[in-house]
């Protein structure tokens, strides 16, 4: 990495708070409710690091293994670091994933939900959880149906003792994502959830509009993936 896109990087992610803010404003909303989860995902720790800097604490990644590779020294760098998982976990990865991640965005069926359960068990950890909800019932995309959400959502507080803060949505590519936005907080608000993970980079000004806490943007700060 060189010092310029560590600069590029830095401006891009302040715009992106410029515009977090401008669009709480609109909505009558203050700025400090809604949290910006930098999704670096594919981006190493000295692309990180320059954000890190300038204060910023809460992080998005999707792989517990790619994470385990540059966040236990990061964290160990700066202090306050809440690192948010918002990639697919595996049964056999929520160990790993307890053990390095402050909130799981991604709880979304009952063997993941089982396995979280016997994990906390075992550590002092105690990370949030968040349920994904496949608001598109899209048969590709990981999370719950709609439908199934209250069920779901019941059985992790009841049976599992997973203490569920959040719900998370992915809106279908090629849909206007409000409509799953409005969804999802509908759901919430049945359920007594008072955070909404929703937006992305193409669509967080409407997310915000739409009553969410927190919105994951990865490409607008970061620039390009390259999965290469
Ligand atoms: C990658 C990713 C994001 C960030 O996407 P951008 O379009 O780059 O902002 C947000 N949420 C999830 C679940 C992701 O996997």
């Amino acid at each position: 990495m060189s010092e310029m896109s560590g600069h590029e990087t830095v401006e891009r992610f302040q715009a992106v708070k410029t515009s977090i803010a401008r669009a709480a404003k609109d909505t009558d909303r203050k700025p400090e409710t809604v949290t910006l989860v930098a999704v670096s995902k594919t981006f190493d720790a000295a692309d990180i690091r320059p954000v890190l800097e300038t204060g910023h604490r809460v992080f998005g990644e999707n792989r517990v293994q790619e994470s385990q590779g540059k966040w236990p020294e990061l964290k160990a760098e700066f202090s306050g670091v809440e690192l948010h998982l918002i990639g697919p976990l595996q049964s056999n990865k929520a160990k790993e994933a307890v053990a390095l991640f402050d909130v799981i965005e991604t709880v979304d069926r009952p063997s993941i939900a089982e396995a979280l359960s016997k994990e906390l068990a075992k550590t002092d950890r105690r990370p949030k959880f968040y349920v994904q909800v496949n608001t598109g019932e899209e048969p590709q995309k990981a999370g719950i149906a709609p439908q199934e959400a209250d069920a779901f959502i019941a059985k992790c507080r009841d049976e599992w003792k997973l203490e569920i803060s959040g719900l998370m949505c992915i809106p279908p590519v090629d849909e206007p994502p409000s409509p799953h936005f409005a969804l999802l907080r509908k759901i919430a608000e049945r359920n007594g959830i008072a955070t909404l993970s929703m937006g992305m980079s193409s669509d967080f000004e409407e997310a915000i509009q739409m009553g969410a806490t927190h919105v994951r943007v990865g490409s607008a700060i970061f620039g390009h993936r390259d999965y290469a």
